[in-house]
């Protein structure tokens, strides 16, 4: 056995120690200098890597934007508690009195009354809480088209709801009176109290909007009481107001009602196969195929979402995948073909690719509409490169852009105007005329 090197002792001096049972020989100065040096490296070793840590942590904030003592006041706290409008997040990991979200890409470091990036998280005294939780901004009753979903039960009414925040920045928001919001902008919680539930009044007021409360539970009555089958999370990015989608889409569940997640598909594995297990459908929106306009237009990364794309896959979740077509930022033909290539070769060729023409908007208005010419190439490169069901969106006129063709017999099969399913020839998830099967959910 080696003889163990200990500080303490003349220079050079051997010697044997009966507790540890080994041989030992004091340290000669050289050795006491090299060790000294070893050590000291160790430290600064140590040190620099806490300092990286540290500087990535600061780069990831500066990157992310957290809003440093951007939390509510212990006033507005409070009120917001009685209301049933905060909840301790879901995905998060607690580094003292720091807090690091795991929910989505964007990782957030939070200190003691930071905002998260997404403006719906806040660190409260070493615990991470989200303040979109109960509190809806928005809801209406859409049909599954507009959300879009082709392939899922067609014509089914959806009971769609949002919170305020998103984990983007996307120049061309159309949602971005909701989506860069705090919750506290869009939600009142001085004035009495409302809480949303059947039996519904016959109208609500905006300022009734801002104070109301609507739990789990009530979503789903209220979904059931407006006779919808489902419940879409969509408007702005429910990721981020994921703990209310999932207590919500739980509950849904256990009622028969399906669950939709409309979504940008910047979220984090964990979280995203917890979720799924309550999800029926998914519509995805992949911004583009290429990292740096995802940085560019939506303050993104790509990789992510499609990740997204392949768990979504793997668990069986139905899903639809849009791509905005944005003129001078994801508008070049060489990288849709890449994308549709991608799409083939990691998900298949059976999920809707959907083409939706971009309109003047938040920080882009002055970039003209996208040209339908371009939208009709893109579409033509996704059915080269082998996808089955490509579609053009929110261009009106333009015939069969919202049809259905049978992969097999070429046919339509369905047909819709702007929402409305005009025609449906498929029975038992077949196509009429020749029994093919069309991939999707049909009811
Ligand atoms: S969900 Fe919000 S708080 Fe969590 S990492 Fe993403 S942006 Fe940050």
């Amino acid at each position: 056995m080696d003889p163990v090197v200990k500080p303490t002792g003349p220079e050079g001096e051997d010697g044997f120690d009966a507790a540890l049972g080994t041989s030992w020989r004091s340290m000669t100065r050289r050795e006491a200098i090299r060790y000294g040096a070893t050590g000291l490296a160790c430290a600064a070793g140590v040190s620099g890597l806490a300092w990286y840590l540290f500087r990535q942590a600061r780069a990831e904030i500066a990157l992310t934007g957290v809003f440093r003592s951007g939390g509510p006041s212990d006033k507005v706290w409070a009120l917001w508690e009685q209301r049933g409008w905060v909840k301790e997040a879901a995905h998060y990991l607690k580094l003292g009195n720091n807090v690091q979200c795991k929910l989505c890409p964007n990782n957030c470091l939070l200190a003691p009354g930071d905002r998260s990036h997404c403006r719906n998280k806040v660190n409260r005294g070493g615990t991470l809480y989200t303040m979109a939780y109960a509190n809806p901004c928005t809801f209406h009753v859409d049909p599954v088209e507009k959300k879009p979903l082709f392939h899922f039960h067609p014509g089914m009414m959806t009971f769609s709801l949002a919170t305020s925040g998103c984990g983007f920045r996307c120049l061309n928001c159309q949602n971005w009176e909701i989506s860069q919001k705090q919750p506290e902008e869009t939600k009142d919680a001085t004035g009495p109290p409302l809480r949303l539930r059947p039996p519904l009044p016959e109208s609500l007021t905006l300022d009734d909007m801002r104070r109301m409360t609507m739990l789990p539970e009530d979503v789903v009555a209220v979904a059931e009481a407006l006779r919808c089958p489902s419940i879409a999370y969509t408007y702005s990015e429910p990721t981020d107001y994921y703990e209310y989608v999932t207590d919500t889409a739980r509950l849904a569940h256990a009622h028969s009602l399906k669950n939709i997640f409309v979504t940008c598909g910047f979220i984090n594995e964990a979280p995203l196969r917890d979720l799924a297990a309550h999800l029926d459908a998914a519509h995805v929106d992949l911004k583009g195929f290429d990292d740096d306009a995802y940085r560019r237009l939506n303050s993104g990364h790509l990789q992510p979402i499609l990740d997204t794309l392949v768990t979504l896959k793997e668990m069986d979740v139905w899903f639809e995948v849009i791509n905005l077509v944005v003129p001078t930022y994801t508008d070049n033909l060489d990288t849709i073909k890449r994308m549709c290539d991608w799409l083939v070769s990691n998900i298949g060729p059976d999920h809707p690719l959907h083409f939706s023409r971009f309109h003047p908007a938040h920080k882009l208005e002055h970039l003209p509409p996208t040209p339908v010419d371009t939208l009709v190439d893109a579409r033509d490169i996704a059915r080269r490169a082998g996808l089955r069901y490509a579609y053009v969106g929110n261009v009106r006129g333009l015939p069969d852009a919202e049809t259905t063709f049978c992969p097999n017999c070429h046919r339509a099969i369905v047909e819709r105007d702007i929402f409305a399913v005009t025609r449906l020839d498929i029975a038992d998830g077949k196509c009429k005329f020749c029994q093919t099967r069309i991939a999707g959910v049909w009811a």
